[in-house]
């Protein structure tokens, strides 16, 4: 990571085992976890990108690279699926909703070549957790430090919309990924399709929550099991282009994640 994006001592996962003062609270894991959790997650990416579980998704993100739009054409398509990408000690973890047939689908990493992820990475890089501004293919220098970008569903659907069943199908790799993020805190979830499937995520995770579940809204704030959940609007264009979601709001949001990302996670 470079120094422009500054140093994040305040947010750095703690050593040793202790549980949360107060009860709540992930306790924080010891370094043989961490190691496990690493390991194990670089073993979840790969299964990830090799599944083929449904057709529909795996028909259209194949086609996408077929006939790419003008300004793609002759580039190589990643046209598989999507693995979360990021700094594997996160105490933050972002969660979206599906790459984008000609964004993530074909650079092979989530929110990576397209509208946006600049959007998106220029946020992440003012708030001190990318290494620079753009995010435009893998090997381009781009780095997370404290922060873990995923989706709810690792194959681009047609009109960004799968299924129920297709995101039944796909939300065990997001609860599994979860779990592997031993440091993580902090859930942003990008769009109110991300906030229900965060929230499945952590009752797969970390047992049932309490009834009504938390409502999204942009700049909403919820305890989520041992979790604190923010939402924002997407960062996609139709609100970054209409002004629902700008960048001024989006800073805010993630402001908000680092401090309660320093104060472990506590909403309390
Ligand atoms: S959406 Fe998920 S479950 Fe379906 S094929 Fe893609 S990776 Fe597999």
């Amino acid at each position: 990571m470079d120094e422009e994006a500054g140093t994040l001592p305040d947010i750095a996962p703690r050593t040793g085992g202790s549980a949360t003062p107060g009860g709540r609270g992930r306790p924080d894991a010891t370094a043989p976890e961490r190691a496990r959790a690493a390991v194990a997650l670089a073993a979840l990416t790969a299964e990830i990108t090799a599944c083929r579980a449904c057709p529909r998704l795996v028909a259209w993100r194949e086609a996408a690279a077929v006939n790419p739009p003008a300004r793609f054409r002759g580039e190589r398509y990643w046209a598989r699926p999507v693995p979360g990408w990021g700094d594997a000690a996160a105490r933050i973890v972002l969660v979206g909703l599906a790459p984008a047939a000609h964004g993530g689908n074909r650079t092979g990493r989530v929110f990576t070549g397209d509208r946006s992820g600049d959007f998106l990475f220029a946020a992440l890089h003012r708030a001190g957790l990318a290494s620079q501004p753009t995010s435009i293919r893998p090997g381009d220098g781009l780095e997370l430090r404290g922060a873990y970008v995923t989706a709810a569903v690792r194959c681009a659907p047609p009109a960004n919309a799968p299924t129920p069943e297709e995101r039944d199908r796909c939300a065990p790799f997001l609860h599994r990924e979860l779990a592997l993020l031993v440091d993580a805190r902090v859930i942003v979830a990008l769009g109110a399709f991300g906030w229900v499937a965060a929230l499945r995520a952590v009752e797969a995770t970390s047992g049932r929550l309490a009834r009504p579940l938390p409502h999204f809204g942009h700049a909403a704030e919820a305890a989520a099991g041992p979790f604190t959940l923010l939402g924002t609007f997407h960062p996609s264009q139709q609100n970054t282009f209409t002004g629902r979601l700008t960048v001024e709001m989006l800073d805010a949001v993630l402001q908000r994640a680092r401090e309660l990302a320093a104060s472990r996670g506590s909403v309390e």
